[in-house]
């Protein structure tokens, strides 16, 4: 099976090589990377992206392309992890990411929505959870509603996540994003930290590791795994299947209808949870045939059009790590987005350009 993502590749290309010398290197042409670099051009900062393939060549341009508040687990739950102040301070950081991400690109076509997000109970033990989290949540000053049923965060939305990372690499100097550059190694060598790719070397200031799900193959101490998604799209469907992006099964499994009548199905991961794991992109018959299943329930006509997959990088805490590398002095991270970096990346990326 073939992994073609629905999202169109951003049209621009940005040919390119390792730079001898940079002040800051940016390894990664994601929505991460490509935050990376709007943030550094805004504090003057001199900086290269380097990308190995093309810009959204990775999980950015393979996502589902929902701007989601919060963490991956319920309010409730993250209350119980990170404690109440601290789920609230995460849920303030993520609307303040879509609000700025948007921002930062006004004007152009990134398919932006922002007519809310629901979180279906796929029983009564999410149901219970949402229930607590709408209670929780509207106690903490945030819009919410709860039917029972599903419990819609009005503020949430959705784009085109592959045209947001093409947007955001077009806010770039001439020159600042190279594509075909594959990094081999990194080297901290006091005061610079030597790049090496393609059998060149880049004497950089620091280097900032935009490579999520990818980080263990450049820095194996990095505690990273690779888990894979799988998605698949639908032809135009004339009747509106579903009124908002949707999340269900405690957030491993999801949809949403564009505005122009596809519908987009991902997930099921929870049901091959032992082979969704490393680095293959190829989606797979059985968590397909998931997906398939969801499409005719949701009675869409239209056959499919697009199966993919993507790999999405999770952590221990289930918080990216967005700061420097230990004992690799000049390396810094901002990655781990646990299948959630379009609602976390840019505002991850400015807190970390703030704290060079
Ligand atoms: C199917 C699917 C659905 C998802 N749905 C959503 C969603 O709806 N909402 C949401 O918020 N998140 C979603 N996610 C997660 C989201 O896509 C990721 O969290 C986000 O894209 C991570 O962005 P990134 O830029 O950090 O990483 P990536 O987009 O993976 O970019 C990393 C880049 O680094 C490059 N790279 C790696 N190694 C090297 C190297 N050695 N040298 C040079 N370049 C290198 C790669 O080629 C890649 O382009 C989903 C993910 C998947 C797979």
């Amino acid at each position: 099976m073939t992994s073609t993502p629905y999202w169109p590749r951003p049209a621009e290309r940005y040919a390119g090589r390792l730079p001898e010398r940079a002040d800051v290197l940016v390894i990664g042409g994601g929505i991460t990377g490509t935050s990376l670099l709007h943030h550094l051009a805004a504090r003057g900062m001199d900086a290269v992206l380097v990308e190995r393939a093309h810009i959204a060549s990775g999980a950015s341009g393979r996502n589902a392309g929902f701007l989601l508040a919060g963490v991956a687990d319920s309010y409730a739950d993250a209350v119980r992890t990170y404690g109440r102040s601290r789920a609230s301070d995460i849920w303030h950081m993520t609307l303040e990411n879509h609000a700025t991400m948007t921002e930062a690109v006004k004007g152009e076509d990134v398919g932006h929505r922002r007519l809310g997000s629901a979180i279906l109970a796929s029983g009564e033990e999410e149901a219970a959870r949402l229930a607590e989290s709408a209670q929780l949540l509207g106690e903490d000053g945030f819009e919410v509603r709860w039917d029972g049923r599903r419990l819609v965060n009005p503020r949430d939305g959705e784009v085109n996540p592959a045209a947001m990372v093409g947007a955001l690499a077009r806010l770039a100097e001439p020159g600042a994003i190279r594509e075909g550059v594959n990094v081999t190694a990194i080297e901290a060598r006091s005061p610079e930290v030597v790049v090496h790719a393609d059998g060149a070397e880049c004497r950089a200031g620091c280097v900032i590791l935009a490579t999520n799900a990818y980080t263990p193959l450049l820095l194996p101490q990095v505690a990273i795994k690779p888990r894979r998604a799988q998605m698949l799209a639908s032809g135009p469907d004339g009747a509106r299947l579903c009124d908002l992006p949707t999340y269900s099964h405690f957030g491993y499994r999801y949809w949403r209808q564009m505005p122009t009548g596809e519908v987009l199905i991902g997930g099921w991961r929870d049901t091959a949870y032992d082979e969704e794991i490393g680095y293959d992109e190829t989606p797979t018959d059985q968590i397909q045939a998931h997906l398939d299943a969801q499409l005719k329930r949701m009675g869409a006509e239209s056959g499919v059009t697009h199966r993919w997959a993507g790999i999405m990088g999770f952590t221990e805490t289930g918080l990216p790590l967005v700061g420097p590398v230990e004992g690799l002095p000049g390396v810094y991270l901002c990655a781990g987005f646990n299948g959630h970096g379009m609602g976390f990346a840019f505002v991850s990326a400015k807190r970390l350009v703030e704290s060079l």
